[in-house]
């Protein structure tokens, strides 16, 4: 997906800061701070999202990449709804990618789980769930493409 000139430099602050500064990983990743840090310095990528068996990372060129983790394939091209998806819950961590979302096409549904707010209900009622993500990522709309 094509990105600003503008939108390329705000990703290479967010790695250089990731890489240089002792408490940005911390801030912004927690427990998977040291994953953060070694993308950002070894690669010059962002961590947008860290799953079971891959993780997603975004470069200055705006494109995504899907990194297996477990079987050590070679980094792929992120398909079109896993880029979305990974920009959705990426805003967790760097609030400052909002420009960096797709828009709701028009042919887009609205999620029926948690009816578009982008937040299943489940949360509010069971702690242990609080990081559960939404079949729609956090979008509150789903299109048909996975
Ligand atoms: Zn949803």
């Amino acid at each position: 997906m094509p990105i600003t000139p503008a939108q390329s430099r705000l990703i290479e602050f967010l790695v250089a800061a990731l890489a240089s500064e002792v408490s940005e990983p911390e801030r912004r990743w927690q427990g998977a701070s040291d994953i953060a840090r070694q993308y950002a310095s070894d690669r010059r990528q962002l961590l947008l999202t860290r799953d079971w068996t891959a993780d997603v990372v975004l470069d200055s060129a705006g494109d995504t990449w899907v990194i297996d983790t477990e079987t050590g394939q070679a980094p792929r091209t992120a398909t079109a709804a896993e880029r979305r998806e990974a920009l959705f819950r990426a805003l967790y961590h760097y609030p400052e990618l909002l420009s960096l979302l797709p828009s709701r096409p028009a042919t887009a549904g609205t999620c029926s789980v948690c009816e578009g707010t982008g937040v299943p209900e489940i949360r509010f009622v069971k702690p242990s769930f609080r990081s559960l993500v939404c079949q729609c990522a956090g979008a509150g709309w789903i299109v048909q493409d996975k």
